[in-house]
């Protein structure tokens, strides 16, 4: 019901506000529900929900009360799960639509895993089994997985669930207090398709994993699809039981790189696009120059863009877009030295004292030369500086840490990823 109403409302607002703010905004409410004259909806962040009271609060309830007579309002609420899915209803929600194949741009830092995603997607539990995507913060891992799982999703005869591990915890925990497993395992164990989003969550915690572990077997062994999501390689994550990383690398394994140049304009475009936005070109390579860690933040720049030129009534100029774009490029204060050692140290579960430790323990060997190679690339400090702050040692001990570990990340896949995943966590 909410959403016959909803999308009466949304035909009738079409007519009423900008097509920007339509795609940037009023379509990104979810209705939930509808009670006397009230529709109750969601939105993915609190920018939403501001943007949407400061602007279209006014013609929304012009509609609403057209279509629902007077005093008819819409009540909203931020809910960044919503599009996730739940494991306690697998089959009733659908992911979300827009995280499509069709929306989702290829470029050389994303095309292998979706090549694979595509494959798994035509020929489910045949293929890879699990798929396993990787990769940095905002790079369209769920976006691919979601794409899957919608494309699987024929409303017919399959029972596909997008679940986030978290979600998965979640509605574990909730069925241990109830008293009762068998429902739980009962409802994941019927599906047809499971994707698990940022796995690395179960990380540390046993008994999801060991749950986790079960799912994964009876549902792989029943010849159904898996495709899982996390921020790291299987062997990456720490805490991970042994027996779940064997598994997680058992099928295909496809990283999603930072988007490089070529792709971080066409996704630009598209998204400009969409969202009916007219982006110069000139400001289309300015931005890309500068946002290039994150397809979100991406995304993000957008639209502020269009936002502010909404509110302003300008046009976008380069000048303009620098101007708007500038709170959020602001580089960040460097890191410090014993940042860098602390991040190191938790990474490889030792103390940071260690690290800065004269000795020669094997063991503190690597960690301290990623701690120096990582404070040489992050960090202000000079070879010098470095050196000392390792416990006073010489500075040819930085250089040749430098030196190993560029070295060793060209030829070793999974230790590259490792330093990259600290490299990017200290670029904040
Ligand atoms: P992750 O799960 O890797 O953190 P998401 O899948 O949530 O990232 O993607 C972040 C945002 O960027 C989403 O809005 C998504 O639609 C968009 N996005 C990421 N990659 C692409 C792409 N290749 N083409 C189009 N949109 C993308
Ligand atoms: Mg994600």
């Amino acid at each position: 019901m909410p959403h016959v109403l909803w999308r009466q409302s949304l035909s009738r607002l079409k007519d009423r506000v900008s097509a920007a703010e339509l795609g940037c905004w009023v379509e990104a409410i979810h209705p939930v529900e509808l009670r006397e004259r009230r529709l109750y909806g969601e939105v993915p962040s609190a920018l939403h929900l501001e943007q949407i009271r400061a602007r279209l609060q006014g013609p929304i309830s012009g509609v609403l009360e057209e279509l629902l007579g007077p005093g008819a309002e819409l009540v909203l609420c931020v809910n960044k799960q919503r599009e996730r899915g739940d494991a306690a209803r697998p089959a009733a929600r659908a992911p979300v639509s827009e995280y499509s194949f069709a929306s989702f741009v290829v470029g050389e830092s994303n095309a292998f895993a979706h090549a694979a995603a595509r494959d798994v997607a035509a020929r489910p539990g045949v293929v890879y089994n699990p798929l396993f995507l990787y990769g940095g913060v905002g790079l369209g891992k769920t976006h691919l997985a979601s794409a899957v799982a919608q494309s699987l999703d024929t409303g017919l005869r399959r029972r596909v669930s997008l679940l986030s591990a978290e979600a998965f915890a979640n509605d574990l925990i909730r069925s241990l207090l109830g008293g009762s497993i068998d429902g739980f395992r009962a409802r994941v164990r019927q599906l047809d398709v499971l994707v698990g989003d940022d796995i690395q969550f179960l990380a540390g915690k046993e008994r999801m994993q060991e749950e986790f572990l079960h799912t994964f077997n009876a549902l792989r062994g029943a010849g159904k699809q898996i495709v899982l999501v996390s921020d790291q390689a299987p062997r990456s994550i720490t805490n991970l039981e042994e027996r779940l990383q064997s598994r997680f690398e058992s099928g295909l394994i496809a990283e999603i790189r930072p988007p490089e140049p070529a792709l971080r304009l066409a996704i630009l475009a598209q998204k400009s696009k969409l969202l009916g936005f007219d982006l110069p070109l000139e400001v289309a390579n300015w931005v890309a120059g500068k946002i290039v860690s994150s397809v979100r933040e991406l995304e993000g720049a957008l639209h502020r863009l269009v936002a502010a030129c909404h509110w302003s009534r300008r046009a976008l100029d380069l000048g303009f877009a620098k101007e708007v774009l500038r709170p959020i490029l602001r580089t960040p204060a460097p890191r410090t030295l014993e940042e860098v050692q602390r991040v190191v140290a938790e990474r490889f579960a030792i103390d940071a004292a260690d690290l800065v430790r004269r000795g020669r323990t094997t063991r503190l060997r690597e960690p301290r030369q990623v701690a120096m190679y990582l404070a040489r690339k992050g960090t202000n400090a000079t070879y010098a500086e470095i050196a000392a702050s390792f416990g006073g040692r010489d500075h040819s001990t930085v250089l040749h840490a430098v030196k190993r570990v560029e070295a060793r990340r060209l030829g070793d896949a999974e230790f590259a990823t490792l330093v990259d995943g600290l490299a990017s966590k200290l670029a904040r």
